[in-house]
């Protein structure tokens, strides 16, 4: 996919100005609230008109200002996740469903309506309607119908902000799975350098309206331009991993490329797939490997990188091809001496490890 985009659009004071090449994958959008993140997706979907410039979308022209060019939304083939998501009140959840498939000319669609079920877990809540469900329920409901439509690209608006935390490592893994497994692009709005890191291919800094970096992820924990709005102490690795034999009644063990992980009890079963959450300021990070030491992950690791904020120092460790974001204070990594390549331990206890799972 290839999305072009040179928007302008102002509001009263507010003046959106975008100009970038968006690209395979997924694509973050970052930037402090009132920054025009909503306003940039709502031009890309034809919600809102842009006052000038040109948006083209694999090679079509869907806004030209100066060709009079503004094809209608549900020809741009674009599909749209917001925080809170509307469903169609008198209708259920297959038939809300039913409506984004039957959009799609038939030629066009990717996979069927049961494929876009199995994959959210809907079976359970298919025949009810939507007007009871919880928040959690009807996200899944709305990217459900959102993909049922086999969209060109994908838009999603901090579509995880109200959701608990099972149900955003749930979402964040369908996302994955999704982009990668039917090849869907997609821009996702969200300012949690967590979910961005997690999730994003490469991100978008924007700022009054403006672009002010974009690159990888990673530059949201190192970029002097976005340090002051991060909230850095809250910065969690979130990490997708299979599920490895139980460890006893209280413990699990989890997969995560060639680390093996020693959690709380996991509900997901041997073999599965799923999601946890580790605090950047929960790892702590050695020199040496600790000898008597109760914490049931001890792990060795490289440093790829240090990263100084305002407050905290974020090193990034290298450790079976994945990166584990630990956050120290500036003193602890001079009193250690920590350098770029240094081995070292990161320990983690497994109650610092916090799931992220539906069940
Ligand atoms: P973000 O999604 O980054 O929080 P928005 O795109 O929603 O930012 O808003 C950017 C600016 O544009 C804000 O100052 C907002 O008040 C203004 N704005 C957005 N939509 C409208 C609108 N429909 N009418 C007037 N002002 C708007
Ligand atoms: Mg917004």
């Amino acid at each position: 996919m290839s999305l072009q985009l040179n928007v302008t659009k102002k509001y009263g004071g507010f003046e959106l100005a975008i100009q970038t090449v968006i690209g395979n994958g997924i694509t973050g959008i970052f930037g402090p609230s009132a920054s025009g993140k909503s306003t940039l997706l709502n031009c890309i979907a034809g919600f809102e008109d842009p006052d000038g410039g040109q948006i083209t979308l694999n090679s079509k022209t869907v806004f030209s200002s100066s060709f009079k060019i503004n094809i209608s939304p549900e020809k741009r083939r674009v599909g749209y996740v917001h925080q809170h998501s509307a469903l169609f009140p008198h209708l259920t959840v297959r038939q809300n469903l039913e409506f984004g498939y039957n959009l799609t000319e038939k030629y066009r669609r990717v996979g069927n309506l049961e494929d876009v079920v199995h994959l959210l877990q809907l079976e359970q809540i298919i025949e009810r309607g939507v007007t009871h469900l919880s928040g959690g329920e009807r996200q899944r409901v709305a990217l459900a119908r959102s993909l049922a439509a086999s969209p060109d690209l994908l838009l999603l608006d901090e579509p995880l902000a109200s959701l608990d935390l099972p149900f955003r490592g749930f979402i964040l893994e369908k996302l994955r799975e999704v982009s990668r497994g039917w090849n869907l692009d997609m821009v996702y709005v969200s300012h949690s350098v967590s979910e961005m890191i997690a999730l994003a291919d490469s991100v978008i800094v924007i700022r009054n309206g403006m672009k002010v970096v974009e690159g990888n992820a990673s530059l949201l924990l190192n970029n002097s331009s976005v340090a002051d709005y991060v909230d850095y102490g809250s910065f969690e690795n979130i990490l997708q991993g299979v599920v490895d034999d139980s460890v006893d009644e209280n413990l699990s063990a989890l997969t995560i490329g060639d680390v093996r992980l020693i959690t709380p009890k996991l509900a997901a079963e041997k073999g599965k797939q799923t999601t946890v959450s580790i605090k950047a300021s929960d790892i702590i990070v050695s020199k040496y490997l600790p000898a008597a030491i109760s914490a049931r992950n001890i792990l060795k690791a490289n440093i790829a990188s240090i990263n100084h904020s305002e407050n905290s120092t974020f090193i990034d460790c290298e450790i079976g091809g994945r990166v584990l974001t630990a956050a120290l204070t500036r003193q602890s990594v001079l009193d250690l001496g920590l350098r770029t390549s240094d081995e070292v331990y990161l320990i983690i206890k497994a109650t610092s490890v916090i799931p992220m799972e539906l069940y």
